[in-house]
């Protein structure tokens, strides 16, 4: 995937596009794919890097989801878990199946939980992950063994699915490139283009070198999430606000909080929710909150108020307490809810299901949903703009097509799995240079060589496209990612032809924000 010919693709193509999507999230990515295993001329622009918003900020869980039976969801979760059980399919070398151990405190709230759980199961039918089972409180504790015993008295282990969510986001811009689609990210929308009372097309602004394009197209799908709102704006005026902005937070700890390899949730906190404690790289995940938020914006930042909130629970399950000098890093995303047309308590008990909408001038806009789903509402949404704009109808492809990196399970685990049938050219390109291979950093994943690779494969153009992106080390270590930037921002430079002005612009940059990723001693 590389941009300058993705870029020359685009300005060589005179006819209008079947599709332009703008945004570059799961929605975006999954409605691109879509059209082009059809066969649709499709291009994509992103604002920023692919998955910077909300797409890369997620639980990275593939799951049905629990706690939406509790809420009467039983086609949403079926229909989800299904979605699971393809993208562990087509993605198996981002996708895993993680055992989740649920604690209970009674007979009666151990047989409670275990109905729901059985009905899960029963819902996944053939997709299943793998089947549920009653743990007695030894077996509990001998799984989890840092949890407070004074608060089980045994629990239930059911299965669900663990993703690295921006690393599909960028093997999803592969595959669509790879299928004749255009994929570019730093393309910001600017205007929509209007012709006798229709949406025609886009004008975009290249950030790379500020340049201007008008861009004809058939379709043109608002894919923005949280953003859907400023580009309805510019399609029609007085438009009323289609979603409700709901952010989650997470903290990163050492896994010396939660050892072993088995998640847990916490079915119902005090607000009703649940909250998940995961295995992640070689940290642990807790989250998350759900909060309404009044601004939204590319960069949201955990609420004190919710930093309390995940320390407290996980200070109250596990027999270590975590304080706010113990995170390695939190982040936050923005949940696009959809807008319901009834009052609501709290963004917490609003749906995740999506909504497809058509505005009087046929501009498509789509929101809600989960990662899990994303292949589902692309093909929804695709079937949507080929109907409106009478495009020859072609099936969707997507229930069998293979994601960029896609590959046999491999026998052996290690770090740099995520790869897949990329892993061997990546240890190819180290191999004229084995300081390529030594980590940058003992406590992160993250080498010479992957900077390498993010920049000439990857669409990778600044320090923090391969920091929080290509490699997750914003997300699993703020500060000690802080210490590696000179030498990211050094290889880059290097594959960018960048000068020293670059580089230290680069690192000043990444490191302002990383400083936002944790709390100063
Ligand atoms: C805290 C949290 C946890 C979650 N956990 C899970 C989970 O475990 N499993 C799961 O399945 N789902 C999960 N989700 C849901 C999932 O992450 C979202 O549904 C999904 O990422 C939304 O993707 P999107 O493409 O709609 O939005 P985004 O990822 O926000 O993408 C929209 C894109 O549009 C771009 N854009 C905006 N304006 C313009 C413009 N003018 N020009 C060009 N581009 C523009 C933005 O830059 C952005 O990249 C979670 C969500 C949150 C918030």
């Amino acid at each position: 995937m590389n941009r300058a010919a993705l870029l020359a693709q685009l300005k060589a193509s005179p006819k209008p596009w079947d599709i332009i999507i703008i945004g570059g999230g799961a929605t975006g990515l999954g409605a691109a794919l879509d059209a082009v295993t059809r066969g649709y001329r499709t291009l994509l622009v992103e604002q920023a890097d692919f998955a910077q918003a909300t797409s890369s900020r997620s639980t990275k869980l593939v799951h049905g989801g629990v706690r939406y039976l509790r809420q009467g969801s039983v086609s949403f979760v079926r229909e989800a878990l299904q979605e699971r059980a393809l993208l562990l399919h087509n993605a198996p070398h981002l996708v895993h199946p993680l055992p989740f151990l649920l604690p209970t405190q009674s007979w009666l709230s151990k047989y409670y939980y275990l109905t729901g759980i059985k009905l899960y199961d029963l819902l996944a039918g053939r997709f299943n992950f793998g089947t549920s089972t009653l743990l007695s409180k030894d077996e509990m504790m001998q799984c989890l063994p840092t949890i407070n015993s004074s608060l089980i008295s045994g629990g239930i282990r059911y299965f669900d699915g663990q993703f690295d969510d921006a690393r599909l986001a960028i093997n999803l811009a592969q595959t669509i490139a790879e299928l004749g689609g255009v994929p570019l990210n730093y393309m910001r929308v600017l205007k929509l283009i209007h012709a006798n009372n229709k949406v025609t097309g886009i004008v975009v602004r290249d950030l790379e070198n500020n340049q201007e394009y008008e861009i004809q197209g058939k379709a043109i799908i608002n894919a923005t999430g949280v953003f859907v709102d400023t580009i309805r704006k510019m399609d029609v005026n007085n438009i009323e606000a289609s979603i409700v902005p709901s952010q989650g937070s997470h903290i990163i700890l050492d896994r010396s909080f939660f050892p072993g390899n088995e998640a847990m949730i916490i079915p119902e906190t005090d607000d009703g929710r649940v909250l998940f404690t995961i295995p992640w790289h070689h940290r642990v995940l807790v989250g998350t909150t759900d909060i309404a938020i009044p601004n939204i914006s590319m960069e949201p930042r955990p609420q004190q108020e919710e930093i309390e909130y995940l320390l407290e629970y996980a200070g109250k399950y596990l027999t270590k307490r975590p304080t706010r000098t113990d995170i390695l890093s939190t982040f936050a995303g923005l949940r696009p809810l959809v807008k319901p047309k009834a009052a609501y308590k709290s963004t917490a008990a609003l749906s995740r299901d999506y909504t497809i909408m058509e505005s009087p001038t046929q501009l498509i806009t789509v929101t809600g949903g989960k990662w899990t789903t994303y292949r589902k509402l692309g093909e929804e949404t695709i079937n949507t703009a080929a109907r409106l704009v009478n495009l020859p109808f072609r099936p969707s492809e997507t229930i069998h097509t293979h994601i960029h990196g896609w590959c046999e399970p491999f026998t052996s685990p290690s770090e740099w799995n995520f790869y897949g049938d990329d892993l061997k050219h990546v240890e190819q390109l180290a191999s004229n240079d084995q300081t390529l291979i030594n980590k940058l950093h003992p406590d992160l994943p993250c080498r010479g060589v992957d900077a390498i690779w993010a920049v000439r494969h990857e669409m990778a153009y600044n320090i923090e496209d391969v920091l929080a992106r290509r490699t997750r080390c914003l997300f699993l270590g703020a500060a000690a990612s802080i210490e590696i930037a000179p030498q990211v921002a050094t290889l880059m430079a290097k594959e960018l032809g960048k000068d020293k002005i670059w580089k230290e612009r680069q690192v000043a940059a990444y490191t302002e924000l990383a400083k936002g990723y944790f709390f100063h001693s």
